[in-house]
């Protein structure tokens, strides 16, 4: 029989659930509605929700006449020139940013003001860094790929995209201490969203104590991404899934034990069709 444990924390996390309810809400009161990207980081939720009625907004290219409709703020925010544009042309714009996000915006705008010099861990066309980056003009994003920084103030201050993992941050935290040059202020902010690190732990639990490890989330999902990074460097038999239609019945011979932990835009119904799935075939 194959024991298969899943992550306490799963499914969507507060922000995004916060999203897609007023994104359901919305569209139940009739509103013509657009969103600005994808809504959420993941594919199946994004056909569901457009199957309801909601349309997307690409920003990059030229907008339709939203005169007469509502447009929604995705949960990673969008950059401030974008969301005045919109207030001036849309019926009305509702903010689904989670709060998270835009107190990050707040803190880098404050220590901005302070007269610090602002670096952000994360990853380049995020849609959060594209927000934070517009909070203040010269942010600079930093990352293993792009690790190299230059300083000109003697007054730093750091920060993380709130998806990106804690290894990785205390990593780039430590370039800068390790740097030579010298600074009066070095200003630490650990802005990496609660409920993705503690899925980071769950996942490196599950990673070490299990035959395989399933992650589950969008291809395009940052958290899900960085979940199945850090279980596939502890479990080599890791594999990352949409939903139960990406599973391989082959990946489970020999398998005794599996542990399941989902980015924190998946739906818990597709862990469950999974759950269901894998007990039919397996039992
Ligand atoms: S992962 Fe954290 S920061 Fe991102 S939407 Fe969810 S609660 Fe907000």
């Amino acid at each position: 029989m194959l024991r298969i444990e899943i992550a306490k924390d799963i499914g969507f996390c507060f922000g995004v659930k916060r999203a897609v309810d007023i994104v359901e809400e919305l569209l139940s009161n009739g509103e013509d509605l657009y969103i600005t990207g994808d809504l959420i980081h993941n594919e199946d939720e994004m056909l569901r929700l457009k199957s309801m009625g909601l349309k997307t907004l690409d920003v990059a290219n030229e907008w339709p006449d939203i005169s007469k409709s509502t447009v929604v703020i995705r949960a990673h925010g969008v950059p401030l020139g974008i969301l005045k544009e919109l207030q001036k042309r849309a019926k009305r714009v509702v903010n689904a940013t989670c709060t998270v996000v835009s107190a990050v915006g707040e803190l880098i705008k404050q220590e901005k003001n302070a007269g610090f010099e602002i670096f952000l861990y994360g990853r380049e066309r995020h849609a959060e860094v594209e927000y934070l980056k517009s909070v203040v003009g010269d942010l600079k994003v930093i990352n293993q790929e792009h690790p190299e920084f230059h300083f000109s103030s003697n007054k730093i201050a750091l920060f993380s995209q709130t998806t990106m993992g804690i290894d990785g941050f205390k990593e780039i935290s430590k370039k800068f201490l390790d740097d030579e040059k010298l600074f009066s202020s070095f200003h630490i902010h650990n802005t990496i969203c609660a409920v993705t690190l503690e899925r980071e732990r769950e996942v490196k639990k599950l990673a070490r104590s299990n035959d395989l490890c399933l992650i589950v989330g969008g291809k395009k999902s940052s958290n899900t991404k960085k979940l199945y990074e850090i279980a596939k460097s502890l479990n080599t038999n890791t594999h990352m899934i949409l939903n139960v239609s990406e599973i391989d019945e082959n990946w489970f011979d020999s398998i005794k034990s599996v542990g399941i932990c989902s980015g924190t835009s998946t739906p818990t119904r597709v862990i469950d069709e999974i759950v269901k799935r894998l007990r039919k075939f397996k039992n």
